[in-house]
């Protein structure tokens, strides 16, 4: 009975108002015209050890949106030598919105840069309540999704190796979202798998990375002010691939996520509060053995130390998984 409701609330929340943060038209911020998009996409990634300055827009989120996301895009950057200059309205590289219209959505690394006019935020962020202290789970998965596009990161069911997991049923995901982006943005999205040429480098598929989807169904019920209702939130539906997987909410970073953000930008020393994150952990959650793990673990320089996990992570790429 559970789920027989369940199925009902979900069909009938994809067939309102719905808008899913992940899908809603992100173009408004973004006029590149390659993938949006755990890897890391080429050519997007900061310098080593950057200062960074964040701001966000003025006049937009409460006092408890901006806490929850300062909060959790400082907890992703903590595994990373980069630095959250918080800064004053609008002043900074990465500005952030919170509007409940443009969905969720990021300029991917150093291509926050490329938006120039300051009225212009390079992320929105959706769904965020304004009024609440701590984040649920869709909201610590949104704020964390973001800011891993803001580091660099791209999505993960693009990442090369995903179709040896699941693969999409494209005209199923077409129908599913014809009403949120045109044919071409829905496979840009969604469906297109990355060539490697187009990553800086990348992990294996990871379905517990932050950066994958997750589909948000909401209906405009009951609503006092303008923020709608949310009913039910559901990942990729395993109604969307060929072989009837799908994926689920992930509201922290995995392992993995912390690990390449480890090795891409790594510290002389981890975190206090990350204590464990070393070179040598990261690169054991990966498996990076044989040498160019005796490379990567003493290398003083973080960018010997990326450039040594790019070529570990290519000849993986090259190595089909057994
Ligand atoms: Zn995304």
């Amino acid at each position: 009975m559970q789920s027989t409701l369940t199925e009902f609330v979900q069909l009938l929340g994809s067939r309102l108002v719905s808008v899913c943060a992940k899908y809603a038209p992100w173009v408004v911020y973004d006029k590149y015209e390659g993938p949006l998009c755990g890897g890391f996409q080429r050519g997007t990634l900061w310098e080593q050890n950057e200062e960074i300055t964040f701001s966000f827009k003025s006049h937009s989120g409460t006092k408890n949106q901006r806490e929850k996301t300062q909060v959790l895009m400082e907890e992703l950057f903590m595994y990373t030598n980069l630095t959250i200059v918080w800064v004053d309205d609008d002043r900074g590289v990465v500005r952030i919105s919170f509007n409940d219209y443009l969905g969720s959505v990021s300029e991917v690394g150093t291509r926050c840069r490329k938006v120039r006019d300051i009225q212009v935020a390079t992320t929105n962020l959706q769904d965020i309540a304004p009024y609440t202290q701590d984040p649920n789970d869709a909201e610590a998965h949104t704020i964390l999704h973001e800011c891993g596009h803001i580091s660099g990161l791209i999505h993960e069911h693009q990442v090369p190796e995903r179709p040896q997991y699941f693969n999409f049923i494209e005209e199923e995901v077409q129908e599913e979202y014809r009403l949120k982006m045109t044919t071409q943005e829905i496979h840009r999205n969604i469906t297109m798998v990355l060539h490697p040429q187009d990553l800086e480098n990348c992990s294996r598929y990871d379905c517990l990375s932050v950066m994958g989807y997750v589909h948000l169904v909401s209906l405009a019920l009951a609503v006092p002010s303008h923020h709608l209702v949310y009913l039910t939130r559901y990942p990729i539906p395993p109604s969307l691939t060929f072989e009837g997987k799908g994926t689920r909410l992930i509201s922290r970073l995995s392992d993995v996520d912390k690990a390449v953000l480890t090795l891409n930008y790594a510290r002389r020393k981890p975190h206090p509060k990350a204590p464990d994150w070393t070179i040598s952990h990261a690169a054991d959650v990966l498996g990076i053995t044989g040498e160019l793990r005796e490379k990567i673990v003493p290398a003083e320089d973080a960018r010997d130390i990326r450039r040594y996990y790019t070529k570990w992570s290519k000849e993986q790429m090259e190595t089909p998984r057994s």
